[in-house]
């Protein structure tokens, strides 16, 4: 028990805990559902076509290939990128752990950038102090829906002949420069849990405009298996099929791409509502020195997947899972997004030491996540407002 534990509210601001995401799936979503499971395919029809083209014309991509997950997305866009053993890929440790993961399924080595202290995102300056002769690649997350600095990013992998790998599993629907995020990296991943943007229950995609990509990303979902006549090497007549690589099984199902194409019908409708939340926190929060709320860069249009507030310590009594624990217990579900991927005992078995990101490290011992879904109503945010300001002025420094 910490000495600065908070004391359990008799009347706590919500009997029932606010989530800090969730989906919003309505009857069109699931009338659109039903008719898939009434037609002739369950997977691999029609709506896994529709989903893909709706996807890649909304970020002005060419091609879009749908995946049962983000995760193994970006295990195929690893794949496509030709990441291999002894190749290192550079990505921040401020992100989910597929981030990276996707890297090592591949046999390539994460090389971890710290993050610029303003958006939490991916420092181009650290980027560059980490190429070597070995870097094959960038995976640039946009963490919280804030692309990360894609101007120099793209910039720094022309230089340099790198791919570049956009993680925007939390940003679809933003912008950076004008241009939405989906058409500026050589591919760039989305993820459709239930807590993004829109849901496919599990789901996931890569947009890219590069032809060879999207022909291995085809192979890649389905064990490296091709019946496309233009692709075979040799043809034994009309049952024919060839596996050309190792791939897997990671088909999205039509059931799934129909609810997709229905969610993305009410995209920048969900995104708005979560600008207004967003706008709402900045604006009651900016009246309590000692908490940062998130900073934007200039270029940068985010869709908001998540609110992150950092505590700043010397403000306040307790530390981080003192407020945090006092938030819980006020109903509100405030959450931490992330853990320094390279500080979880799986990165430091591999041999990656603690202190390799100061910046990183300092950001994740004082941010808190508070919940941000469209679905909320005002009065939601008013008592995570509410809740902020009661545990505020019990923390704070007087
Ligand atoms: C959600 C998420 C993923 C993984 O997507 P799944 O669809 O859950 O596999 C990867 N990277 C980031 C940054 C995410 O937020």
């Amino acid at each position: 028990m910490s000495d600065h534990a908070y004391p359990t509210p008799s009347e706590p601001i919500r009997s029932t805990m606010l989530p800090y995401g969730q989906q919003w799936l309505d009857e069109q979503d699931i009338e659109a559902v039903v008719e898939v499971l009434k037609s002739d395919f369950i997977t691999q029809g029609p709506a896994i076509e529709a989903f893909e083209a709706k996807v890649a014309l909304y970020v002005g991509a060419k091609y879009a290939v749908a995946f049962t997950n983000g995760t193994a997305a970006l295990h195929g866009a690893c794949f496509a990128a030709g990441i291999g053993e002894g190749d290192e890929v550079i990505t921040t440790p401020i992100t989910f752990l597929a981030s990276s993961n996707c890297v090592l399924y591949q046999g390539g080595t994460p090389v971890f950038a710290d993050i610029d202290m303003d958006t939490y995102n991916i420092s181009p300056v650290e980027i560059e102090a980490k190429i070597t002769e070995r870097t094959k690649a960038i995976i640039a997350v946009d963490l919280t829906g804030q692309p990360a600095e894609m101007d120099r990013i793209s910039m720094l992998a022309r230089d340099h002949s790198l791919v570049l790998i956009e993680d925007g599993a939390q940003s679809l629907g933003s912008e950076f420069a004008g241009r939405k995020v989906g058409a500026w990296a050589d591919m760039t991943m989305f993820s459709f849990h239930p807590v993004k943007q829109v849901t496919t229950g599990e789901g996931g995609i890569i947009t890219t405009s590069n032809e060879e990509y999207y022909h291995k990303l085809l192979l890649f979902r389905s064990h490296g298996m091709t019946r496309d006549s233009k692709q075979l090497l040799k043809n034994d007549g009309p049952w024919y099929y060839e596996m050309q690589a190792l791939g897997y099984n990671y088909r999205m199902t039509d059931l799934q791409a129909a609810l997709g194409v229905s969610q993305m019908n009410k995209l920048d409708q969900f995104v708005a509502r979560r600008r207004d939340i967003a706008a709402i926190y900045d604006q009651k929060l900016s009246e309590l020195p000692g908490i940062v709320i998130p900073k934007q860069h200039n270029e940068a249009s985010s869709s908001w997947h998540l609110y992150v507030t950092r505590w700043l310590p010397e403000y306040f009594n307790g530390d981080r899972r003192d407020w945090f624990e006092a938030l819980r217990s006020e109903g509100i579900g405030v959450h931490v997004h992330y853990i320094p991927i390279y500080q979880q005992p799986y990165y430091q078995h591999l041999g990656y030491d603690t202190g390799i990101c100061p910046n990183a490290e300092r950001y994740y011992a004082s941010a808190i996540t508070l919940p941000l879904f469209p679905k909320m109503s005002d009065q939601d945010v008013l008592d995570v407002i509410a809740a902020i300001n009661k545990v505020y002025s019990y923390y704070l420094k007087k």
